[in-house]
């Protein structure tokens, strides 16, 4: 536990069904913009909700455009095209982000972008000099909790590889969290990103850099989250249930924030990049594993975790830990979530490749409560394939 630690998170935040009606009025109200770039997927262009908010942004005499050019898990080019055609020069007041955590993740970037005073590649280097234009993040899923974060993660195709960047001024004006948004989110992808959302609570619980603020969220996400997912995953249509996922989500970024991720997220970064095993799927399958390995170090903490989750107290304190390694194997499996990655063209010639590269995501490695080698690493992603 840190002794003196921080915490910061979006200006604004706006919950609860059908907020997102609110934007036109939050953008004259909050941001005072009248023109602004809308950042979107496709999927969300063909709904209702969509229609209804360019007929207010109209009603409300606010000027818009919106782009669906940010591609799942952008690279860095994606994210310069996207500045070309849709940003430069076009004078906004602000941009709206809609979307899963890569538009979100974009939004920030093209934010600062819109200076002109830094490209992609020197915020790398040299981490982000500048606030940019006023951003407003509206999430669609249930995972990165991008909306409250300082984060933004690339893909640098040549070296097949996902950076992060980090910056205070990533952090948004206004976060709109309306669970209508998510209910048509489909199951696979529920179950994914709900457990990367789950990920992250646990994994900023357990971190050393974890305090009394990044706990109180990192409990609450994972109380909400444990409650809800699978019931979203076989039947999607309870508000009650994507809100619990959606908080949990916006929780999950909150406490990640202040504590970090740890191992879980360190040795994912490798299979996204080389395996392309998506973000949440990669998370899931390592969680109960790695947990495995920090449990000894961790035991007071996972009784902690095992009450969040509504499980019941065992004989003694490893007992009760354990049980919370058994329950995220059982959640895994009831989400239909591969176990295995040899299904992924993983092969045991790849672990030390795989476990080396791990080893170098230094940054997030050393919030794990339990400091692990490369054999140890390799071990994990060899739990993997023996399934
Ligand atoms: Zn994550």
């Amino acid at each position: 536990m840190q002794t003196q630690y921080q915490f910061q998170t979006a200006d604004k935040i706006i919950a609860g069904a059908y907020r997102f009606e609110q934007l036109a009025v939050e953008l004259q109200k909050t941001i005072h913009a009248h023109r602004v770039l809308i950042v979107t997927q496709p999927s969300m262009v063909n709904k209702s909700q969509f229609e209804t908010m360019k007929h207010n942004l109209s009603d409300n005499q606010i000027e818009f455009d919106f782009t669906v050019s940010i591609q799942p898990e952008p690279t860095i080019a994606n994210i310069e095209n996207t500045f070309e055609e849709t940003v430069r020069g076009k004078n906004w007041d602000a941009i709206i982000g809609i979307g899963g955590g890569s538009v979100l993740d974009a939004v920030k970037i093209l934010a600062v972008l819109n200076d002109e005073s830094q490209s992609i590649e020197e915020m790398l280097e040299n981490g982000v000099q500048s606030k940019g234009l006023p951003t407003i993040l509206i999430p669609t899923t249930s995972g990165t909790g991008s909306e409250v974060t300082p984060n933004a993660i690339v893909t640098i195709p040549d070296q097949q590889l996902k950076v992060g960047i980090v910056s205070p001024y990533f952090l948004p004006e206004l976060v709109i969290i309306d669970p209508v948004l998510t209910l048509t989110l489909p199951k696979e992808i529920t179950a994914a990103t709900g457990m990367d959302a789950f990920t992250h609570a646990l994994e900023s619980y357990i971190s050393i850099k974890a305090n009394p603020i990044s706990d109180m969220f990192a409990l609450e996400a994972i109380r909400r989250i444990s409650k809800s997912i699978v019931p979203t995953y076989l039947d999607g249509s309870s508000l009650e249930d994507r809100e619990n996922l959606l908080i949990g989500s916006m929780y999950g970024g909150m406490a990640l924030t202040s504590a970090g991720t740890a191992a879980v997220h360190a040795l994912a970064y490798p299979l996204g990049g080389t395996f392309h095993i998506t973000h949440g799927v990669a998370n899931s399958m390592l969680l109960p594993h790695v947990m495995d390995v920090n449990q000894e170090a961790i035991t007071t903490k996972l009784v902690n975790v095992a009450e969040a989750m509504n499980l019941p107290k065992l004989q003694n304190d490893e007992a009760t830990a354990s049980s919370v390694v058994e329950e995220i194997k059982r959640l895994t499996n009831k989400l239909h979530i591969p176990q295995d990655l040899q299904s992924f063209g993983v092969k045991e010639q790849d672990i030390k490749a795989l476990a080396e590269a791990a080893f170098n995501v230094k940054r997030l490695l050393n919030n794990n409560p339990k400091p692990l080698n490369i054999p140890e690493i390799e071990n994990i992603y060899r739990k993997l394939i023996e399934v």
